[in-house]
């Protein structure tokens, strides 16, 4: 049953409440990461008009031709992080926990318009989080940068065969459209990743480490602003931080 790992979602109470929390129509067309064994793609395709589901393991790609049959469903067998997706306008996955981090990152380079997803607790709490707590940083402020993110449920244990160790939640992350504040935002991006580089260190001397900035051009910032570590920034001064500093001359 567990292939590599993984936890398939077998509580059916689950997948109805992770589809309706979707909000699914036959005008969406939804891409699933890792399908599995099609638990989650068969109720998806009951109510969305498409799905296109990827799955990276030959076994489940065979197994999933053979009993999802919804005419609706496109089985993609690929690595999710190698390929790029097809259109789509929502996403909904119980993800593989292992690339739950760079796949996040990559939906960022998408424009649509939700995500609900499952991830395991811990990560979910992440993408959550308010400034100052402990499990505030990078993956914070560009997931609330690209969406309004809510943490919906947990998803106990027992909901899974195998059983993780750890128990799930699901998070809807429902995306802002363009323009969302930062000028340019690879720039912005950037003076995230550096401010988080060292959490404890003062941004002022995270950001001349990890920027390639000069001590005048952050002169044109609040003094107050420079003392404060990352994690104690909200995601409004982080854009205003990018955005000041973009303005001041950067080229990258
Ligand atoms: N959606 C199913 C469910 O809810 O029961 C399966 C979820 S399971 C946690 C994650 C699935 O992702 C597994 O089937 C695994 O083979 C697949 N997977 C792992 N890494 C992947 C990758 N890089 N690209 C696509 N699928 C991947």
């Amino acid at each position: 049953m567990a292939k590599g790992g993984q936890h398939f979602l077998v509580d059916r109470r689950v997948l109805a409440r992770i589809v309706e929390v979707a909000d699914l129509n036959l005008g969406d067309v939804v891409l699933e990461i890792g399908a599995g064994t099609g638990n989650l793609t068969e109720v998806l395709s009951e109510y969305a008009g498409r799905v296109i589901a990827i799955e990276k393991d030959l076994s489940l790609v065979r197994e999933l031709n053979n009993t999802v049959v919804s005419e609706n469903v496109d089985v993609i067998h690929a690595d999710a992080l190698k390929i790029d997706f097809p259109p789509f306008n929502k996403v909904v996955s119980n993800l593989p926990y292992q690339i739950s981090s760079p796949v996040t990152f990559k939906l960022f380079n998408y424009e649509f318009d939700l995500a609900v997803l499952m991830y395991q607790d811990e990560f979910a709490r992440r993408i959550v989080a308010e400034s100052g707590r402990k499990e505030y940083g990078r993956l914070t402020v560009m997931a609330q940068y690209f969406a309004e993110t809510k943490l919906l449920f947990k998803v106990p244990r027992g909901a899974f065969k195998p059983q993780p160790a750890v128990s799930s939640a699901v998070v809807r992350l429902e995306m802002r459209k363009r323009p969302r504040g930062a000028i340019d935002e690879e720039f912005f991006s950037r003076v995230v990743r550096a401010a988080f580089a060292h959490r404890r260190k003062k941004l002022k001397n995270t950001l001349l480490a990890n920027l390639p900035v000069e001590r005048e051009e952050l002169e044109k910032l609040s003094p107050e602003l420079l003392e404060v570590r990352a994690e104690n920034l909200t995601l409004a001064e982080f854009i205003e931080l990018a955005n000041t500093l973009y303005s001041s001359r950067y080229i990258l």
